[in-house]
Formats: structure tokens, C-alpha cells, sequence
């Protein structure tokens, strides 16, 4: 693999660099890496954002905590921001890769990266994120929701970069994140669950059994209307389910997916008392 590194010193010369087609960003490298050396990706310039320290910034708005684009996973854990504010972004990192993942990578890579197993995406998403796209025509803003679009798919085109995602404080809510996998560590989830609760408000969200993480829209709105007393839990159930399309791959079939989510939110919204959840 040949590739020409640059180091830009500002904003303008990222910009520049990016109009360039093959150009990749490199942010922590820990899943762009991976992807080159497997062939998957080939580019022929690498734009490391790293001498950038605009995007290097943690900042607190009031409702809301702007990350910038080249804030690792290790330093949104030490944020007292994210502590205090974020427990469902901070309860998703901890169940990210190993330290020296957590200490390069970067959430907005796991966003960039669109992977529907991405777990700081799936937190993101319950936090209602948005994505600040910096580009040739200015800057423009997306949900996370619409922004990413399939395995891998976005909406960035040529010359656009991801310069910050601006997330909801979330720390009024119940939070919870499951990661269920083939094992405890380092692994790529068979599905993932997110659930905040708020009174008679939830939000859901759902990894690695849909193209993208997907956000259960329909069964919140069943939770605020109906409550999941009696008969109505199954039906609440059944809706979450409906909201997801898993596909049979080499970590697990889709039949066992549905299982799993199933399973999950039986336990999560059944029984207060099993698997330890501090949603209900
Ligand atoms: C061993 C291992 C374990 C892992 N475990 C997990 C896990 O448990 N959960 C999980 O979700 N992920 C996991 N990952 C995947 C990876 O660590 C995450 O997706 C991480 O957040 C990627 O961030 P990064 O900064 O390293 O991105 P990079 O690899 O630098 O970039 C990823 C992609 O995004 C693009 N990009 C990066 N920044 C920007 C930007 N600002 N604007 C536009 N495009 C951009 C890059 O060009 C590239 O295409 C793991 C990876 C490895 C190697």
C-alpha cells in the first residue's frame, strides 16, 4: 500500500486536500488502517487531523456538548462534561475495542465509519446528535439519523468533513447499554441495545441487526401512549422487533438476533431485577 501522508496546519488546508477524491481522513486510523491493509480501501492521500486543535475540543452548551472530530474515546472519559452529563455515551465506550482503541479512536470516526455495529453511534443516536459537516459550500448540519445511510454510506461528498457532533445531555434519564457478543472483550456485537427512560419517555436503539444502528420510533411512541403494563409489554415488544432487519452473517443469524433483542427487552422492561438495568 502507497499513500502520501499530509499533516495539514489548519482547517483551509484539510479542506484543500479533501477536494482530491481518493484523499481519506485519518483521525485515530483504527478502523481506517484495518480497511487499507485489508485492500478494502486504497487511497492515495491520508489527511491526518491530528496538528488541528480546533477539533480537538470538548465544549459544553448548555442542553447540549459539542465533540470535536479528533477527540479520542480516552479523553471523553476523563471529560467531566461527559461524566456528569453523558452516562449513556460513556456507558457505550466502556464496552468499545481495548485501552489502546479507546486511547486512538475517535467517536466521530465511528460515525464516519457507519458501521451498524458502531456503539458510540448507537449512544449517539439515542442523544439525538447532530453532525457538524464542514465543506467547498460552508458548513451544514444533520441528524445522525439521516446522515449515515447504509454499512458504510454517508452523506459527506467530495470535500466535506465531519468537524464536530453536537449530542443531547442526557443525564435526566434512566440509561442502559447492552453489547451482547460471542464474548466478553474486544468483540463486534451480535446485537446492541440503548435505552433511555424518562417517566413515560423512551428512546431506543438498536445495533448490528439492521444496515445502520436504527432508533425503535414507532414502539416509543407505543410506551408514551399505551405503557407496557399487562398484555400491552408483548405488544411493546413486538413493535421494538419490528423495527429491526437482521441478516444471517458468519457472528450469528438473523433468526437469533431477534432472539436476543427479544430476550433482552423482556428482561429490561419484565423484570426490574434482572441483568442488573437501572432502566425501569
Ligand atoms: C481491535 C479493534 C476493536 C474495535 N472495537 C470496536 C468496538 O467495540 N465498538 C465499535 O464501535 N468499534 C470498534 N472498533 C472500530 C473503531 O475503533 C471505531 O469505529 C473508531 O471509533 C473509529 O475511529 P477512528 O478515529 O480510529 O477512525 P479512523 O479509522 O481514523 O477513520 C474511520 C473512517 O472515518 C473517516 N473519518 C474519520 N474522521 C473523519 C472526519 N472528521 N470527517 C470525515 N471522515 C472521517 C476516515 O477517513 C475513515 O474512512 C474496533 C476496531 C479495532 C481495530
Amino acid at each position: 500500500m502507497t499513500f502520501k501522508l499530509m499533516i495539514p496546519n489548519t482547517e483551509g488546508e484539510l479542506q484543500q486536500e479533501l477536494m482530491d477524491d481518493e484523499a481519506r481522513i485519518l483521525a485515530g486510523g483504527t478502523d481506517l488502517m484495518v480497511q487499507m491493509r485489508s485492500g478494502k480501501v486504497a487511497p492515495t492521500r491520508v489527511v491526518s487531523i491530528k496538528k488541528l486543535e480546533r477539533l480537538k475540543e470538548i465544549s459544553d452548551l448548555g442542553e447540549r456538548i459539542r465533540i470535536g472530530a479528533a477527540v479520542t474515546y480516552s479523553e471523553l472519559q476523563r471529560s467531566h462534561i461527559l461524566q456528569e452529563k453523558s452516562p449513556i455515551l460513556l456507558k457505550a465506550i466502556r464496552q468499545i475495542g481495548s485501552l489502546q482503541i479507546r486511547n486512538r479512536g475517535t467517536a466521530v470516526g465511528n460515525i464516519a465509519n457507519a458501521s451498524p455495529a458502531g456503539d458510540a453511534v448507537l449512544a449517539m443516536v439515542l442523544s439525538e446528535a447532530r453532525v457538524e459537516i464542514m465543506g467547498p459550500k460552508g458548513e451544514r448540519h444533520e441528524s445522525i439519523e439521516s446522515f449515515i445511510i447504509g454499512p458504510g454510506r454517508t452523506t459527506l461528498s467530495t470535500g466535506e468533513y465531519i468537524r464536530a457532533v453536537v449530542i443531547e445531555k442526557t443525564d435526566d434519564w434512566q440509561s442502559l447499554f447492552i453489547k451482547v457478543g460471542q464474548r466478553n472483550a474486544m468483540c463486534i456485537s451480535v446485537a446492541s441495545i440503548g435505552v433511555l427512560r424518562k417517566g413515560k419517555e423512551v428512546r431506543l436503539a438498536f445495533g448490528s441487526v439492521a444496515p445502520v444502528v436504527v432508533r425503535a420510533h414507532k414502539a416509543e411512541r407505543f410506551f408514551t401512549r399505551e405503557g407496557i403494563d399487562g398484555t400491552k409489554l408483548g405488544e411493546f415488544v413486538e413493535r421494538c422487533v419490528e423495527s429491526i432487519s437482521p441478516i444471517d452473517d458468519v457472528r450469528a443469524s438473523s433468526w437469533y438476533r431477534r432472539q436476543v433483542v427479544r430476550g433482552e427487552l423482556m428482561k429490561i422492561f419484565g423484570h426490574p431485577d434482572v441483568g442488573g438495568t437501572d432502566v425501569t
